[in-house]
């Protein structure tokens, strides 16, 4: 099955009670046994529940895994694979990455007894020199939010591989229609799905996904034990959504390559950030590891923040608010939304300027998209 397919198939056969097309919701926790010792297909819904377990079927066969998990959120998925840390265990980390993640890392990991290196996610070198015999997981994220720099997977599993060290790839970004991790050589997967995955701005949730049974047990283990699951009708909701992932993120890019274009050439934007255009510094990375350039394009206005103020405050389409991924356009101010507990310091050091607006490009109509842009713009 092409990935389409999948996204409509895949976990997803009528269901044998009732011919019922769609997944059923499965509000029951608990599951009748049949005598002593032999319980039904599900026991209780923390450790597995049938609309959850059709939504990890589906996300584990987008992903090209043979294992898939859904959890209460991305940061739970994040901490699900987290888990496998012990004191005296140590990470590597891309240094652009998600703040929730960085946060995890050094408010509860670090404490904990795990160190934590981060790395220029533009050098598979200093992953390779950052390695030390305690190394049990080495993190990335590729495009990163909001500069959008790119991670050559392939080669920061060139240096996992041959050490065995488990490679993990935030994907939410990208989704798995337009980047394949697994296929890239890293072993885990996780998402977002609160962002593409869902795709409507209206469920939370995330995933793991991974071909490696080991890892896929331990993972299972600690969602049963601490129980940060995705609900059934959260793991329905999501399931609507990512039915129609194929097609949304087509439009996506359609939409965002024009917006992107559009803005490269504006007066008053001092630079535009996205992977499909030639400018991207790692364009030709983009077009090797990825099948598309996504729906995220950061752009840098003259004038610092007010002018960035001045063109949030314009808007009447794109919405300024935080997120990605839904259907609907939006606008945001890294400075003082995403990246707002970085110090100045770190901001400039990450290239995050007062005049930084990141879009989420929606699937609206390409030209009311632009003509809302150019009026703010002016
Ligand atoms: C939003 C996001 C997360 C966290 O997911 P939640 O569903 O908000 O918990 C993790 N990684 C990336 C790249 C994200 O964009």
């Amino acid at each position: 099955m092409q990935f389409a397919t999948k996204a409509i198939r895949a976990g997803q056969a009528p269901e044998p009670a009732t011919g019922a097309v769609i997944v059923p919701i499965h509000p029951s926790v608990t599951y009748a046994f049949k005598e002593i010792g032999r319980p039904a297909a599900f026991e209780y819904s923390r450790s597995a529940n049938p609309t959850r377990t059709a939504l990890e079927t589906c996300l584990a066969a987008l992903e090209g895994a043979a294992h898939g998990l859904a959890f209460g959120s991305g940061m739970a998925a994040i901490d699900a694979v987290l888990s496998i840390l012990r004191p005296g265990d140590h990470v590597v980390a891309a240094s652009q990455i998600y703040g929730g993640t960085h946060r995890l890392f050094e408010t509860i990991y670090r404490p904990r007894g795990i160190g934590i290196t981060y790395v220029d996610g533009d050098e598979a070198d200093g992953f390779a020199q950052a390695l030390r015999p305690t190394t049990r997981l080495v993190w990335v994220e590729s495009p990163t939010n909001p500069l959008l720099q790119l991670v050559d997977i392939a080669d920061v599993a060139a240096v996992t591989r041959p050490r065995a060290i488990p490679l993990v790839v935030d994907n939410t970004f990208p989704s798995p229609y337009f980047q394949q991790p697994l296929d890239l050589g890293a072993d885990v997967v996780v998402h977002s799905t609160t962002k593409y995955i869902g795709g409507h701005s209206d469920v939370l949730g995330g995933a793991v996904l991974t071909g490696d049974a080991n890892l896929h047990a331990a993972f299972q283990f600690y969602q049963n034990a601490a129980g940060a699951v995705l609900g059934p009708f959260d793991s329905w909701l999501t399931l609507r959504g990512v039915k129609t992932l194929a097609v949304r993120m087509r439009q996506h890019e359609a939409n965002a390559r024009a917006v992107a274009e559009f803005l490269a050439a504006h007066s008053r934007v001092r630079r535009t950030i996205y992977p499909g255009l030639a400018s991207h510094p790692r364009h030709e990375l983009a077009r090797r590891q990825r099948t598309g350039y996504g729906a995220i394009v950061t752009f840098e206005l003259d004038g610092g923040r007010e002018a960035a103020n001045e063109f949030v405050r314009r808007l009447r389409l794109f919405v300024f608010a935080e997120s990605l991924g839904g259907v609907e356009s939006l606008a945001c101010h890294p400075a003082t939304m995403s990246h707002a507990s970085l110090t100045d310091a770190q901001r400039r050091e990450a290239g995050i300027t007062e005049g930084t607006i990141r879009l989420s490009v929606g699937i609206e109509d390409e030209g009311d998209l632009i003509a809302d842009l150019t009026q703010a713009l002016n």
